[in-house]
């Protein structure tokens, strides 16, 4: 048999290995094929150790597993430790790997054997300073979802694996009045560059879910409104993504997706009927009935920011006139501490707001109250058994969810006297791009998509 143990190439045993995936878990091939004289099969570390025989390796598996008693614990430990650098680095070559872990190449070499039996790594052969070497990345088996959030002024991008872990993310500034093209260019550079630093290609990408802070017609993918997303209407969004990257991609509005976000993984866990509040340049809402995000037939239920709050107010973008936004939008809170204050930010503002300041302080609170109003009579109309409360202006916390509150409290009493809950946000800014993560999941339906 030579000196090392033969590696085989399984698919020309099917046999074999059909018995070796039915006892080596998360088994994937190539299999390392120890030859053994005393034992007919051993499984050790995920090494599958068999005899040659006349007769075939699948012969020599079946029925004949013993399990290793021997795991040293050093073994795990410096499997652990590559894990960790494999991890860090996204993908590195073995040579690499044993400088960042110190361990010696014929460890490392082995090590990372037992993780791509056990299908935990991938290896492929690529090119070092002119030579060969392996390059290992974590094994993403079942895909890759993309979650993206468009917003006013910021594109915010993760890659997950199939399990919802957020493998790698960036976020980009993005100018007022954004265009259509320029933004989704960089949002397919940005995914290319973000796969790729993982190790892998955008074959395995499995979905990608994109949030907008517009309304999203539910079935045709695209904004229909003119006025609320300049250049953005009437574009098949999702088919122009889609073939960009030959990948499902579905669209929805941003507080659709956060609502989404926060059943899923946050502070809506396991609630069915959930009114989410997404306040930040714009005020949407996400509601969630049964455990289904409610989208209405051209997809604007929920726009709480185009509800009429003040007859005689000034026009909204929307072309209505005293929409809530021209009341509690970022340039309707920046303008009102302009002469006090000059030019503001809408971080500005809520920082100031933390860190104490009376004036914009009592904008976002005013703000609160404005909004909580609006929540309460959805929340009268819905009966939700919880609000969630996300966005910008939720990271004042108190200053901003006690107002809400108040008015949540004073308008919903037909409740019988319990209270209706405000809670905050757990997923804070990544909210949106959570529940993208979770619609590129239910569009490939994979396991663990949908709940
Ligand atoms: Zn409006």
């Amino acid at each position: 048999m030579g000196h090392g143990p033969p590696l085989l190439a399984l698919h020309r045993y099917p046999g074999l290995q059909r018995d070796v995936a039915a006892f080596v878990p998360n088994f994937r091939h190539p299999v390392e094929l120890k030859p053994l004289r005393r034992f007919r099969c051993i499984r050790f570390l995920n090494t599958v150790l068999v005899a040659p025989s006349e007769a075939g390796y699948s012969h020599a598996v079946a029925g004949h597993v013993l399990s290793s008693g021997s795991q040293s614990a050093l073994r795990e430990a410096n499997s652990a430790r590559l894990l960790a650098a494999v991890r860090r680095f996204g993908g590195i070559t073995q040579v690499e790997l044993a400088d960042a872990t110190g361990l010696s190449p014929a460890t490392v070499s082995t090590i990372v054997k037992q993780l791509l039996v056990a299908g935990i790594v991938e290896t492929r052969t690529t090119t070092r300073s002119g030579r060969r070497a392996q390059f290992v990345t974590l094994a993403h088996k079942s895909g890759l979802l993309i979650g993206v959030h468009i917003g006013s002024r910021a594109l915010r991008l993760a890659v997950a694996d199939s399990r919802f872990e957020v493998l790698t993310s960036r976020t980009l500034p993005l100018p007022p009045d954004h265009r259509l093209d320029t933004t989704l260019d960089r949002a397919a550079l940005l995914t290319m560059e973000l796969v790729d630093g993982l190790g892998s290609t955008t074959s395995e990408i499995l979905g990608m879910g994109i949030g907008l802070p517009a309304p999203v017609h539910p079935t045709r993918g695209m904004i229909l409104d003119q006025g609320l997303m300049k250049g953005w209407a009437d574009v098949p969004i999702a088919d122009v993504m889609s073939s960009r990257l030959n990948t499902p991609v579905a669209v929805d509005n941003d507080a659709n997706l956060s609502a989404l976000g926060e059943a899923r993984f946050g502070a809506a866990r396991g609630i069915l009927d959930v009114l989410y509040v997404h306040a930040s340049y714009g005020t949407g809402a996400g509601l969630m009935i049964g455990g289904e995000i409610y989208r209405g037939t051209r997809g604007t239920a929920g726009e709480i920011g185009h509800t009429l709050v003040d007859p005689q107010g000034p026009i909204c973008r929307c072309g209505s006139r005293g929409c809530l936004d021209t009341l509690v939008g970022a340039q309707a809170l920046i303008d009102s501490l302009r002469i006090s204050r000059g030019p503001l930010s809408l971080g500005d503002v809520l920082e100031l707001a933390s860190s104490g300041d009376p004036g914009c302080r009592q904008v976002v609170s005013d703000a609160g109250a404005v909004i909580g109003v609006a929540v309460a009579n959805l929340a009268m109309a819905f009966d939700p058994q919880i609000v969630i409360v996300g966005g910008e202006l939720a990271q004042t916390e108190s200053i901003f969810l006690e107002p809400i509150r108040a008015a949540v409290d004073r308008r919903v009493l037909i409740s019988g006297g319990s209270g209706l809950e405000v809670r905050q946000g757990e997923l804070g800014a990544l909210a949106p791009v959570q529940g993208a993560l979770a619609m590129a999941a239910d569009l490939t339906h994979i396991p663990g998509g949908r709940r």
